[in-house]
């Protein structure tokens, strides 16, 4: 008998090209929150939907955080961005479209995207594994388009596959918050204990998660009098809480400082033991005031972070999921983008701010 193939069933299912017929389903146009100058509120508009290169994939944006960095754009306190640029680097989204060398990811993958968006890979820095200084960079929202919009295009290799429970708005703050929290944390040394956090907002909701799981004790600083702050911490599992300008109850071993006021260095310095160091966690802080070298004698250590590793992001991912990081978030719809960014410039959040689209 002769097995002739059955001209109702495809043979090979792949035949059919999966990214033509989804093609077919992109819409031209896309709706996007636009800086076109800095110093002004952000326009919505409707653009053509980007085209990936090569290396790179188009995204269908489920929710973007919003940071305190992008205020720091707009504020021009950080220099020379893409204009016009669409901020946002907190990106969840699902592959729609890979470019025609990209092999990472397929259409329908969850991808969480990040701040760091390109790195070259044979500057000095990215020959010591260090890529966060890469020379040559790109950043997310900053000098390539980011994410407060409907699509964005991000290079493959710079976006990460996401644990389905994160496939939502509540993954979004990890992508900066998150990471950003996590390296400052690995900056403290494994035997800090007793580890300050200065500044309790969405990267610190985060970590003292993280902390905690790692049994560390945190002892949070807000602002002088923000009682609900206070709360948030004691809820997220801080031994202690009370405002910047109060005394630690105890010698700590280390310091993070989220809050971008400099003369929380000084303070930070004092409220540490010998050995111990404190990590800068911000893009951008206010001028520090000069201080007496006794603060920092001892062997005290005092540091910025920048930017991410590829490293940091999926190591942290991966704690994120173990861990069981819950974050707290006021979400907002993509046009609602300037009234999110006021309330995060008035200490009006608990948590993180995120666009959902
Ligand atoms: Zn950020
Ligand atoms: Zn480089």
């Amino acid at each position: 008998m002769i097995n002739l193939p059955n001209p109702f069933v495809r043979a090979d299912p792949e035949r059919i090209d999966p990214v033509d017929y989804k093609e077919l389903l992109l819409p031209k146009t896309m709706r996007a929150m636009v800086m076109e100058k800095q110093g002004e509120p952000l326009v919505c508009k409707g653009l053509p939907l980007p085209v990936p290169s090569e290396h790179q994939v188009l995204v269908k944006i489920i929710a973007c955080g919003v940071c305190r960095t992008d205020l720091h754009i707009m504020d021009s306190e950080l220099q020379h961005p893409k204009l016009p640029l669409i901020p946002g680097h907190e990106i969840i989204g699902t592959v729609v479209k890979v470019g025609a060398e990209a092999s990472m990811h397929q259409p329908g993958d969850i991808v969480g995207i990040p701040w760091l968006g390109y790195t070259c890979g044979y500057c000095r820095y990215c020959l010591k594994d260090q890529e966060n200084l890469c020379e040559n960079a790109l950043f997310t929202g900053y000098t390539m388009d980011g994410g407060f919009a409907e699509y964005t295009v991000a290079f493959e290799n710079f976006c990460f596959k996401i644990d389905p429970v994160y496939a939502n708005p509540s993954g979004a703050p990890l992508m900066c918050a998150g990471l950003i929290g996590y390296r400052s944390y690995k900056m403290t040394g494994q035997h800090a204990q007793r580890i300050g956090i200065y500044g309790f907002g969405a990267a610190a909701h985060i970590l003292a998660q993280v902390a905690g799981y790692d049994e560390k004790e945190i002892y949070a600083f807000t602002r002088d009098g923000d009682v609900k702050a206070q709360a948030f911490a004691k809820e997220l599992g801080a031994v202690w809480a009370g405002g910047s300008g109060d005394s630690a109850p105890e010698i700590l071993d280390a310091a993070i400082i989220f809050a971008s006021a400099g003369e929380l260095v000084p303070k930070a310095l004092k409220d540490i033991d010998k050995g111990g160091s404190v990590v800068c966690g911000r893009i951008h802080m206010s001028d520090i005031p000069s201080f007496p070298y006794d603060i920092l004698w001892e062997e005290r250590t005092l540091r910025s972070v920048a930017n991410l590793t590829r490293k940091d992001a999926t190591e942290f991912l991966a704690v994120a999921s173990k861990v069981k990081v819950k974050t707290k978030t006021t979400q907002y719809a993509l046009e609602e983008a300037n009234e999110a960014l006021d309330d995060l410039r008035a200490g009006r959040l608990q948590g993180a701010a995120v666009l959902v689209m």
